[in-house]
C-alpha cells in the first residue's frame, strides 16, 4: 500500500441484483444511437462510426434522491441501457465482446442541455453538461448469467407518471457487441468499467421535484426524485 498523502478516494459502486456491489471504473456514453433521436437532436441518423463521451466514475448515483443540478436551466433526462464489464481487452473482435459482459442496468445520462447547445456551437468539449456531479443515476446491475444478452425489449421513461420516452432496444443504430468492439479499438477496456448505450427520442426538460422512473423490459428500472 502506497503511502497516500490523503484518504484515497472511495470506489464508486452499484448494487447487483442477487447481492454484492460492482465497482465502477470508467463510465463511457454512446451519442446518438437511435435513429429517431438522431433527428431530433438534428443529426443525419445514417450509420456513421459511434462517437463517445465520458463521465467521471464519481458521477453514478444510487438510490432514490438525485440532487438538482447547478448551472442549468434545461436539465434533460436520458434513457439509456446501461452494460457493466467483467473483463476487457484491446481489439476486441464483435464475437467475443458479449463474453467480456458481466451484467446489465437501467440507467438516465442526465445533460444540461443549454450548456451543451452552447458547447456545440463554440466547439468546446461537452464535459461540463454531461459529467458534472450526480449526472449518472443508475438502477441495481442485472448479471448477464441471470438475463443474458438483451437485444430488443422495451425501454421507456415516465416523469410523474406521464410517458416522456418509449422506445426499443432493437432499434439502435450501433448495438452493444459493435460499441464494445469499436470502443476496444479506442481505449483498452477493462473490468469495471460501464457503458451508456445512447437514449430513444422523447428526451426532455426535468424540474425541481420530478419523480423519474424507467424501465427496461428484462434488464430492470430505476426510479428517482430530483430534489
Ligand atoms: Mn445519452
Amino acid at each position: 500500500m502506497p503511502d497516500f498523502v490523503i484518504a484515497p478516494p472511495a470506489t464508486p459502486a452499484v448494487p447487483v441484483i442477487g447481492g454484492g456491489f460492482f465497482p465502477i471504473r470508467r463510465i463511457f456514453c454512446v451519442g446518438r444511437n437511435y435513429a429517431a433521436h438522431t433527428r431530433e437532436m438534428g443529426g443525419d441518423p445514417n450509420r456513421e462510426p459511434p462517437f463517445f463521451f465520458t463521465k467521471p466514475a464519481d458521477a453514478i448515483i444510487v438510490g432514490d434522491a438525485v440532487p438538482f443540478p447547478t448551472a442549468t436551466n434545461n436539465l434533460h433526462h436520458e434513457m439509456e441501457l446501461v452494460v457493466a464489464l467483467g473483463s476487457g481487452g484491446r481489439d476486441i473482435p464483435s464475437s467475443a465482446t458479449l463474453n467480456t459482459v458481466y451484467g446489465y442496468a437501467a440507467g438516465v445520462d442526465l445533460t444540461r442541455r443549454d450548456l451543451q447547445d452552447e458547447a456545440k456551437s463554440l466547439r468546446r468539449p461537452w464535459d461540463m453538461s454531461k459529467g458534472f456531479d450526480h449526472s449518472a443515476p443508475v438502477g441495481p446491475i442485472a448479471p448477464a448469467a441471470r438475463i443474458g444478452h438483451p437485444a430488443s425489449g422495451r425501454i421507456s421513461l415516465t416523469v410523474n407518471g406521464e410517458q416522456r420516452q418509449n422506445g426499443d432496444l432493437s432499434d439502435m443504430i450501433w448495438p452493444v457487441a459493435d460499441i464494445i468492439a469499436y470502443l476496444s479499438t479506442l481505449v483498452e477496456l477493462r473490468a469495471g468499467d460501464l457503458i451508456f448505450t445512447g437514449t430513444p427520442d422523447g428526451v426532455g426538460p426535468l424540474s425541481h421535484g420530478d419523480r423519474i422512473a424507467g424501465i427496461i423490459d428484462g434488464v430492470g428500472q430505476l426510479e428517482f426524485t430530483l430534489s
